[in-house]
């Protein structure tokens, strides 16, 4: 009784599949090529595309990085022509295994193994007809959140520097930048702290005076009362504080209640970053300096962090991204996924966060880049009112226009 049972669950599981089961039991479809070309933006995007034997590209995008072309072309190309674009987790360990000792655990060759993935899930979205989310294990949420990074000085978007040309480090500047993004919808504005004061001071040894951290703190008070409860504030340290002057600056900034501080130690050192977590009351997030699961492993057993920061182009791609907050929702930690890309990244980070819980707000850095939108053949605007409507189309589910890429394309 049970060995008939038995066997007509085995005979019903392996029934779809042929004598190969290791190979993804997708359309029979062949890779044919790679390429990059590079799309001048506020950063040089970097658009990686997969050719198929079947009409299908995919599209994905790799972090702005040199060395990229050549890593995609010279090593990858071969390694990949003639596979199942399908196949896509074997095909990340082997590009992977290619890689072995020339970046393969980070750095540029895991941005470029990067790039290929987010275009092997678009190829892959595109054979199968579904969307990428869908093949991820589905929608958790229908629209992601987006949030506004408003810069600093000579980056801040030109309606806040209006009438600042020589003060846009000014808190005034800031305020102004803040209630902008506000009105075009966003739920979270972030802005650089890490700016100049005016004043001349020594910032290798990265010790800031008591004068330093009031001007910080005025830029957050004016951004606060301009906006209020209107948005939630968040900003970006970069790096550039010891621990002590961390400290006292994230003192500074409690009354204010972030929405997080980011990276505001180095980014090497899980220990110093977790003592700091430790010693204040704020909401600490880092991670786009990080590569895979294995980069981040740390920072969540360590609960070094609350928000985790991956760059999906960077990082190993949409599901190495995935793995990661996957680790992380172990912890209670949020994912927070850092982007300075073209739509491309942006649609590869937001089927990220449509598919997994632990999710807050994928970053939007181009206010400033007028034409950003026009880079998508569609009706709508895809970030809207700071949110981000997960497409449905098959793939990353949307398309380019190749007229606009190519006036803004790089030789
Ligand atoms: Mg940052």
């Amino acid at each position: 009784m049970y060995e008939d049972f038995a066997s007509k669950l085995a005979a019903t599981m392996w029934a779809d599949f042929d004598e190969t089961p290791r190979r993804a039991d997708g359309p029979p479809a062949e890779i044919t090529d790679l390429n990059t070309m590079v799309i001048d933006g506020n950063f040089p995007w970097t658009i990686v595309t997969v050719e198929t034997d079947k009409g299908v590209t995919g599209i994905g995008e790799a972090y702005p990085s040199p060395g990229v072309h050549e890593i995609i072309t010279d090593y990858l190309r071969p390694v990949l022509v003639g596979e199942n674009p399908t196949d896509v987790e074997r095909l990340y360990n082997l590009m992977r295994e290619s890689l072995s000792g020339r970046g393969s655990q980070e750095g540029v060759g895991t941005i470029a193994i990067s790039g290929v993935e987010l275009a092997l899930w678009d190829a892959t979205g595109k054979l199968l007809d579904q969307p990428v989310y869908q093949l991820l294990g589905g929608k958790v949420r229908e629209e992601v959140a987006v949030y506004a990074d408003c810069h600093a000085g000579e980056a801040m978007v030109e309606s806040a520097k209006e009438g600042q040309e020589e003060e846009t480090y000014e808190p005034e500047a800031y305020a102004k930048a803040a209630r902008a993004a506000v009105e075009d919808g966003f739920d979270i504005v972030k802005f650089d702290l890490d700016v100049p004061s005016g004043r001349e001071i020594d910032t290798l040894s990265r010790h800031f005076d008591p004068a330093e951290i009031d001007h910080k703190e005025r830029v957050v008070a004016a951004v606060m009362e301009e906006i209020g409860d209107d948005a939630e504030i968040a900003v970006d340290l970069h790096w550039n504080f010891s621990p002590e002057t961390a400290e006292r600056l994230c003192r500074a900034l409690e009354p204010y209640d972030l929405a997080w501080i980011e990276d505001p130690l180095p980014p090497e050192n899980t220990d110093a970053m977790r003592e700091l977590k430790r010693r204040v009351n704020a909401t600490i997030l880092t991670g786009e300096n990080r590569y895979g699961r294995h980069g981040f492993r740390d920072l969540i057993e360590d609960q070094a962090v609350d928000f985790l920061a991956p760059d999906v182009p960077k990082t190993g791609g949409i599901a190495e991204t995935k793995k990661i907050a996957d680790m992380a929702e172990a912890y209670y930690q949020a994912l927070v996924p850092h982007n300075i890309g073209s739509p491309v990244a942006t649609a590869a980070t937001a089927h990220v966060g449509a598919t997994v819980p632990n999710f807050v707000a994928l970053e939007y850095h181009a206010r400033e880049v007028p034409w950003w939108e026009d880079l998508l053949a569609r009706e709508t605007d895809f970030i809207q009112n700071g949110r981000i409507q997960i497409p449905d189309s098959p793939g990353l589910g949307i398309e380019l226009d190749w007229d606009v890429v190519e006036q803004h394309r790089k030789e």
